[in-house]
């Protein structure tokens, strides 16, 4: 079997059928073999058979969609994030990943320093709530908030300790805007 790097789109040649027997995504038609989806073009050369392994599409964020996002900027009254995950969703993310999370979205209560509550590299469980014109997400909700987070001092993940996080390494205590399943999700699998 080969797979050669390219890709093809629905209804593009990938052969005659003097060179190539129609296998699976293709389709024959007056002796031409054809796409039928988006995908990876595939040679079997001892069967001489073409194939076209389906790419998933991409997804969009939608309003109120759960996200893991990972925290690469913070400002005076927000934080910047780059969503990596929509849950409950595998595929790719298409389009704008950069989203705000503003300070009066952070918690319910009311919250004075912003950077009491993330930190840089801080992998957070957010709530989607605007795409457009801008992404933004929010943290309001009781159980979201930070999944993951790594000691300012010397790096290693943190680890809950009631309402703070303490580090396993140094013995540092940190505050965070803690989410209710912080240091249970496999990240490694997103
Ligand atoms: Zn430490």
């Amino acid at each position: 079997m080969v797979e050669n790097e390219e890709i093809v789109i629905p209804g593009e040649k990938v052969g005659t059928l003097e060179e190539v027997i129609p296998g699976r995504g293709t389709f024959e038609e007056n002796g031409i073999v054809y796409s039928m989806g988006l995908g990876k073009l595939r040679f079997d050369i001892e069967e001489m058979k073409a194939s076209v392994r389906t790419l998933k599409s991409p997804a969009q964020i939608r309003k109120r969609d759960l996200v893991i996002a990972v925290v690469n900027d913070i400002r005076n009254s927000m934080v910047v994030a780059r969503v990596v995950h929509i849950v409950g969703n595998d595929r790719q993310i298409a389009g704008e990943t950069t989203a705000s999370l503003h300070v009066s979205k952070v918690s319910r209560d009311y919250v004075q320093d912003i950077r009491r509550m993330f930190r840089i590299c801080d992998y957070i469980r957010a709530r989607v709530i605007q795409v457009r014109p801008s992404l933004q997400v929010s943290t309001a909700e009781g159980d979201l908030g930070v999944l993951r987070a790594l000691c300012m001092r010397c790096r290693a993940p943190m680890t809950r300790k009631d309402n703070t996080l303490k580090c396993p390494e140094c013995g540092r205590i940190e505050t965070r805007k803690i989410g209710a399943d912080y240091g249970d999700v496999d990240l490694s699998k997103l």
